[in-house]
């Protein structure tokens, strides 16, 4: 037996209602076998922005005293005093990681 809905060749699961899943489903939740365009269907849900994924996602990983982290995950870190512009800078420079890290001052 196939589904009662015009157009619709798929075998009526639901032989009571002489529907096919889709559309016994779709009769369930909307009533109607009509496709539904807008009304009930839920949003889709908001996703909170994760910070440290997305900083991650154009930074480089620097790694010191065993600890990967990117520069601005390392500037929130206690006694780093850099800014993440300044992290960048030193290590451009080619300073030394820890020295870039913890040294205070912009110049030294
Ligand atoms: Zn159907």
């Amino acid at each position: 037996m196939k589904c009662c809905v015009e157009g619709c060749e798929r075998d009526a699961h639901y032989k009571a209602a002489q529907l096919c899943q889709m559309h016994y489903f779709r009769q369930r939740w909307y009533g109607t076998t009509e496709t539904v365009k807008r009304g009930k269907a839920k949003p889709k849900p908001y996703e909170p922005k994760t910070h440290a994924k997305h900083e991650r996602s154009n930074s480089v990983a620097i790694t010191c005293n065993g600890k990967t982290l990117t520069a601005a995950e390392w500037v929130r870190e206690p006694g780093v005093t850099v800014s993440r512009a300044g992290l960048i800078w030193r290590l451009r420079q080619g300073w030394e990681t820890s020295r870039a890290l913890f040294q205070q001052g912009r110049f030294a």
